[in-house]
């Protein structure tokens, strides 16, 4: 299935890392060889990772995309990096992504797009925002990464390059350390070779964190175990409204082959509905954009990363966040501030709030009647560079079938699938009750 994969491409060319910590990793592999000579390993014992440039790294350049951030050092380590460090992991660099994680190809970068490694006589994107934790680990330039999902930025990009990509329940993973892009959406997460693999990753990531109000305190259960068991008689439900418009043939073709697939493993497929599907992506781009606008704020030229010095303190701030920002963040921005104003909040922001309050009970109703919920992650494959750059509502249609699980709190995972006519990956999407990511790797590991 790697037929596709370009093996002249180095990973130089992919443009995935932002920074290499390549003297750091030797050392980090140095004491886990110590540790493991002393009999003691840890769940990530020795393993080459990446990390998303979102993650905060004590002493290691932390970007998030950004040119506002391209100079800062983080004084501290992120609860999900911490926790890996303290697992045994070794970090091979900073991983590129869409700036401040804003984005569905990885385009948005101010150090430039990232390019996956499947081509078909083209330059294709990764997908976003997490392109680079995807490009690198489908060219074995690591063996797993961690990624951030706001609206589907694991899931998507996990599709886009054939690989694995899990973002738990809401709450799961501590956001502590991580730029904030939309609070109540954001959820680390990693991509991955394989659903074990997303297991072992996952299972170092999360836990209780109290420096998060909305970490959730409850037990890591055994994800790995999960994987390969047995999803006879486990109900997956299948919604008609997924069934979108102009889907095309081989995302349709490929959701039947994984429905095929979930009945021979003894699966019960069930017809569902999620009646308000339709207003996810409209409520997705209110909310997103309205938290985004708050959490920037903090870019102001006095407490982090890039400063322009004007002539006094609100020219400065001015200048800073005009050279700092690039074009989508800025339309985040406008587009946030505009319904959160006085005039707009009732009519934007909390009637998109009222739609995201009926999706979650879209949800609920649809748990009576089934364990897990199986659509396409993405309404298309990796598409060429620079072809949807310029139409940012093309862009955001990508994120279809990803924003309602965020909207919801819910785990979803992204597991290639298949390939479509031109011999691209596919991935389908399983989405599962909260906290009961068990199932979710169950039905994961069927479609494998
Ligand atoms: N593509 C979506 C956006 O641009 C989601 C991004 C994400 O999940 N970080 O907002």
């Amino acid at each position: 299935t790697k037929a596709h994969v370009d093996a002249c491409m180095d990973g130089a060319e992919l443009n995935a890392f932002i920074t290499t910590t390549f003297e750091l990793a030797m050392d980090q592999a140095k004491a886990s060889d110590a540790r493991r000579a002393s009999g003691e390993v840890g769940k990530l014992e020795g393993a080459p990772l990446g990390i998303k440039d979102l993650f905060c790294t004590e002493g290691v350049k932390t970007t998030a995309g950004s040119k506002i951030l391209g100079d800062f050092t983080p004084t501290y380590e992120s609860t999900v990096s911490a926790n890996m460090k303290a697992d045994g992991m070794v970090m091979l660099g900073k991983l590129n992504l869409d700036e401040f994680a804003m984005g569905s190809s990885n385009e948005t970068s101010h150090f430039g797009p990232v390019i996956n490694p499947w081509r078909n006589g083209e330059d294709l994107v990764p997908g976003g925002s997490s392109g680079g934790s995807a490009s690198a680990v489908a060219a074995d330039l690591c063996l797993g990464a961690t990624a951030t999902d706001t609206g589907g930025s694991i899931r998507q990009p996990a599709s886009f390059t054939g690989t694995v990509g899990i973002k738990p329940t809401y709450g799961r993973c501590s956001r502590w350390g991580t730029v904030a892009f939309a609070s109540s959406l954001d959820q680390a997460g990693p991509i991955a070779k394989t659903v074990r693999d997303s297991a072992i990753l996952l299972e170092s990531m999360a836990g209780y964190d109290p420096k998060d109000s909305t970490s959730i305190n409850a037990d890591v259960p055994d994800w790995v175990g999960a994987c390969g068991q047995s999803i006879k008689g486990m109900r997956i439900g299948i919604p008609k409204e997924y069934s979108i418009d102009g889907m095309p043939a081989d995302i349709q073709a490929l959701w039947d082959n994984g429905i095929e697939m979930m009945k021979a493993a003894g699966a019960e497929i069930v017809p569902i509905s999620l009646p308000h599907t339709k207003y996810a992506l409209p409520a997705y781009y209110v909310v997103a954009p309205a938290e985004a606008s708050s959490n920037l704020a903090r870019y102001d030229g006095m407490r982090y990363g890039l400063r322009v010095d004007g002539k006094d303190l609100t020219d400065t701030y001015e200048l800073t966040r005009t050279d700092g920002f690039g074009d989508e963040v800025r339309r985040r921005i406008m587009i946030g501030t505009y319904v959160l104003s006085a005039g707009y909040y009732d009519a934007y922001y909390l009637r998109a709030q009222k739609v995201r309050t009926r999706i979650v009970q879209d949800f609920e109703n649809a748990w009576e009647s089934c364990d897990a919920i199986l659509t396409p992650t993405a309404p298309s494959a990796a598409f060429a560079v620079g072809r949807k750059v310029s139409d940012p509502v093309q862009m955001y249609l990508n994120d279809i079938f990803t924003v309602t699980t965020n909207l919801a709190g819910l785990p979803g995972v992204s597991v290639p699938a298949g390939l479509d006519q031109n011999g691209l990956p596919l991935g389908l999407q399983i989405i599962g009750r909260a906290m009961d990511e068990a199932t979710v790797f169950k039905a994961a590991s069927a479609l494998e």
